[in-house]
């Protein structure tokens, strides 16, 4: 899997930085990619990269401010007068349905797919086949979450040399052995396939957090992720004013990780008023609290 920043800046676009949103590529798990906030104009950036529109199963929405949603309406629409007819999920707190309801209704749009709304409040929001995914509520003036995406483990490696020592010889029912399932062999024996797996592989953890101060709700989304992703709105000079605004400045970001023992952080949404060769002393900040930081910009990509 892989993040990929579309637009890394908070409030307005730059130049150096488009308005937030983030990818999930799930390649190597399913063939799609999930979306975490859609600030104006992330379908132009979408462009700019290798992500297919086609290939977008689910959004997830933080909050409403119009820096993480200005750009649905484009993006929905667009992916329709592509004639794409897979259908996507939305999730987002309360206010979403109605704001893409209305903003597609007024303008006369339709959709080619069926899109599913799913106002959300804190606690599990989807747990499908693959992932679960938890919203946590966080410290902004609008509610506003934070998703924390955990993996399922996967079961571990089937001993094939093993089972040949057995005398169980490969066939179509080792597919079943490896999914830990007992299976009659052809020639009469019973396996149990769990005594032939290796060990299970954990799955991958993380968490994206939306716009916040310090919030007592980061300990558990980001409880020993693998990554983090947190805003880093200003420097830590200018924490107060951050507050202020529900946001967090280069050092609450890094203390937050900190404290939640992510093993990885990532910072984005920095205020526009940053240039590119602010970056190094930002990202200085942070690191001076938790070495293990890296600052995102308009398409960076991490491999998770
Ligand atoms: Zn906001």
């Amino acid at each position: 899997m892989e993040l990929l920043f579309l637009g890394t800046g908070g409030g307005t676009p730059s130049r150096l930085r488009n308005v937030t949103s983030i990818a999930l590529n799930l390649q190597g798990v399913h063939n799609g990619f999930w979306l975490f906030d859609c600030g104006e104009g992330t379908q132009h950036q979408m462009l700019r990269c290798p992500l297919k529109v086609s290939k977008l199963e689910k959004i997830f929405i933080t909050h409403l401010h119009g820096d993480h949603i200005f750009g649905l309406p484009g993006l929905l629409t667009s992916r329709s007068m592509n004639g794409i007819t897979d259908g996507i999920t939305l999730y987002g707190p309360k206010g979403i349905k109605a704001f893409v309801e209305a903003t597609l209704g007024l303008s006369g749009s339709w959709l080619t797919f069926p899109l599913e709304i799913v106002e959300i409040t804190a606690g599990e929001v989807l747990n499908d086949e693959h992932f679960r995914v938890t919203a946590y509520p966080l410290t902004h003036p609008v509610e506003c979450y934070g998703y924390r995406i955990e993996e399922h483990d996967k079961s571990g490696a089937l001993d094939a040399g093993r089972l040949l020592a057995d005398g169980i010889k490969p066939g179509k029912l080792f597919q079943q052995l490896k999914l830990g399932k007992t299976v009659t062999m052809e020639d009469g024996q019973i396996v149990d396939g769990r005594k032939y797996l290796g060990p299970a592989i954990k799955g991958l953890t993380l968490a994206i957090f939306g716009d916040t101060s310090p919030t007592p709700a980061s300990r558990e989304l980001a409880a020993n992720v693998d990554v983090m992703v947190h805003e880093a709105t200003l420097a830590a000079e200018m924490e107060e004013k951050a507050n202020s605004r529900g946001h967090s400045s280069t050092v609450q970001a890094a203390k937050a990780a900190k404290e939640a023992g992510a093993k990885k952080l990532i910072v984005t949404h920095l205020s526009s008023r940053y240039l590119r060769e602010d970056t190094e002393w930002l990202l200085a900040e942070c690191r001076a609290i938790f070495p293990a930081t890296e600052m995102a910009h308009d398409f960076s990509v991490f491999e998770v």
